[in-house]
Order: C-alpha cells, then structure tokens, then sequence
C-alpha cells in the first residue's frame, strides 16, 4: 500500500456562472520516501490538488469526489477534528504565502510554541525551545528571530518560518506548493540539501509544486506533469524529463533552458491553457499539439502504464 493513493480525483469549483474542472479524474500513487515534483502552467491544476489533499478548500463552492488514502484512510471521509489531528503532525503544507496566517501580535517562538503543544500538550517548555532553535538552525535562521515579530522579518525569513513550522512534528508528508519560490537560489538549495538528508533519514515524503523544472531535476526522484486538470505524463525524473514521450511535456521542457548539456534555443508552447468550463471528449492539449491526429479531436487518450512506473496519457503511444 502506498502511503497517498489518489484515486480518480476530481475537484470542481461552483462560481455563480460555471463550473471550473480544476483536476479531472486525477489518480497518483506517492510511495514513503518518494519525492515527487508537480509541474505544469499556471492553471493546470497544481495548487487545487494540494488544497483537495488537506480539505483546504471551501466546502460551500468546491465539490470534490473520488478517493485520497492516506496510510489506507480515505481523508475525504474523514470529520474535521481528525483531519485538525492528522494536519502538521501526518502531512503539512506549506504554500508561497503560507506566513500571512501567523499573528503580528506575538512572537514568531511563541506561535511556533502554541503549534507544537496543539499534539505534544505535555512537553517542557525546555523541549519545545530546543525544537524550535533546532528547526531554525535547519532553515539557516539565527536564534533571534524566536523573539522577533513577523512584520520585523524579511519575505525570505517569514518563508524559512514557514518551512520549519511544517517540519514541527517531522510529518511523513510534506507538501511544499512553490513554498521555496520567492528564496534566493542558495537558501532554496540548502534547505533542499536538509529537506533531502531528513527523507533519508527519516520516513519523510515530499511533494513539491514548483514551476522551475531544474529544482524538480536536482531534489525530486519523481515528476507528475499536469496540464488542464489532468495528470498528462508521470515517472522518474531521469525518465521523463530526458526522454519525454508526451507532446505537452517535450514542450514544457522546450520552453526550460538545456537541464544538460548545450544551450538551446527557448520555445515555448503556442496558444493559451483549456477553458476548464467546458467538457472534453478530446485529448485536453489537442488544440496545441503540433502531433494531433484525428482520433486526438475524437477521444479522450487512456493512460498508458510502460514500465518503471511511467504513464503517459497519449494516443501517439498506442500508434494511430
Ligand atoms: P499556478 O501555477 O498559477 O498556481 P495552478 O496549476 O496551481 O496554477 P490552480 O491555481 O489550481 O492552478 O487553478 C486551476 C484552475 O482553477 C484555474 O483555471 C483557476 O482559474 C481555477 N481556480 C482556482 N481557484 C479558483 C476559485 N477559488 N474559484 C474558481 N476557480 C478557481
Ligand atoms: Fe497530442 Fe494527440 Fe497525444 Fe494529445 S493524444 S498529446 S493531441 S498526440
């Protein structure tokens, strides 16, 4: 049993004149200890996926079906009380602006304090501290900022914030949605060095939203691209992203400076994302895909399951 079981998710979002598709019967198996980047344009889906994971989303405009198994219990069932127990201490997230949640009232020490005791209300005020100082040193902040407000730090030390909290309880899974973004290139890189040292050393499961493809390369063992809502092409890094076999993928890659080797020249992907209003009995990149054929406008592409765990969801594949 895989830690996270996705099982044909769909998430939509109700608005007064529509409805959105924001993923579409989106299945994924996340092992333990698996480091999975997500990636895809912006609108694809991303962000919706890692809120539907933690029931984040709004229950009056959001409609969500099919299965999330975490440790084999489906999170979609599950009361708001114990989902409350399983958030930061089983999976935390972390989002780019993840710090606008914390008090400018009090302390960063005292409200990282109040979210440890939340599972651990017995531990002493000793412990707590030493946790705190400890999770500091791993996101490369200095003792000081424990009695700093939040309004006294940078963007860059409030994100670091963030990125310990989420690792108060060590959780098993960690989601980081373009949580390491906004850091420069050499902070992002030592927490990433410290995040991939505790998968190894502890039973720590990463999932990571980014659009920058060379952190996926350098940090992920594995790569979920999505486009539309829907998962397009999924596998190990080294397989995917050096031989892509979906279109859409070898176009992201296009528009990314050379992963290896020479530099090339960027290209992009002409046209614009897919209304996800609409229903599509087609393959969802048709309309932008320089290899569709009929059958492309005609019928949506099954999932194709090649070996070493890689899917892609093309009719190129099954020949035409
Ligand atoms: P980005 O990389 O820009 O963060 P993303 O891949 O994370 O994008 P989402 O933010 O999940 O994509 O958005 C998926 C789709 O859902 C988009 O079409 C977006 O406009 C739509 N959407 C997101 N939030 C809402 C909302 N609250 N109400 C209606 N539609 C929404
Ligand atoms: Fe392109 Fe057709 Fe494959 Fe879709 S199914 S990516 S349109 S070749």
């Amino acid at each position: 049993m895989a830690l996270l079981e996705i099982k044909n998710l769909n998430i939509t979002y109700k608005t007064d004149k529509k409805e959105i598709k924001a993923v579409k019967d989106f299945s994924l198996d996340v092992e333990a200890k698996d480091s999975i980047g997500i990636v895809g344009e912006s609108g694809s889906g991303k962000s919706t996926l890692a809120m539907g994971i933690l029931k984040l989303l709004p229950k009056e405009t959001t409609k969500i079906t099919g299965k999330i198994l975490f440790n084999g219990v489906d999170l979609l069932k599950l009361s708001e009380e114990k989902l409350r127990n399983l958030r930061w201490r089983d999976i935390s997230v972390v989002f780019q602006k993840s710090m606008n949640s914390l008090s400018p009232v009090h302390k960063i020490g005292f409200q990282m304090e109040d979210i440890y005791r939340v599972h651990e209300p017995n531990v002493s005020d000793e412990e707590v501290r030493k946790r705190i100082l400890e999770l500091f040193k791993f996101v490369n902040l200095s003792d000081r900022v424990y009695t700093l407000y939040p309004h006294e730090l940078s963007g860059g030390m409030m994100q670091r914030v963030s990125i310990a909290l989420s690792l108060i309880h060590y959780p098993k899974l960690l989601i980081l949605d373009e949580a390491t973004t906004a850091l420069d290139v050499v902070t992002q890189g030592q927490i990433l060095d410290e995040i991939m040292k505790l998968e190894e050393g502890l039973d720590l499961t990463r999932m990571m939203i980014t659009h920058d493809i060379s952190v996926v390369a350098s940090s992920c063992k594995k790569v979920v691209v999505m486009y539309g809502g829907c998962l397009l092409e999924s596998g190990y890094v080294q397989d995917v992203l050096i031989n892509p076999k979906h279109p859409y993928t070898q176009g992201l890659l296009d528009s990314f400076p050379a992963l290896t080797g020479e530099k090339k020249n960027l290209r992009g992907i002409p046209g614009s994302i897919p209304d996800l209003s609409l229903e599509y009995k087609s393959c969802i990149f048709a309309n932008r895909c320089k290899k569709a054929r009929d059958i492309c406008f005609k019928k949506v592409p099954e999932t194709k399951i090649l070996p070493n765990e890689w899917n892609v969801a093309c009719h190129l594949l099954g020949g035409f």
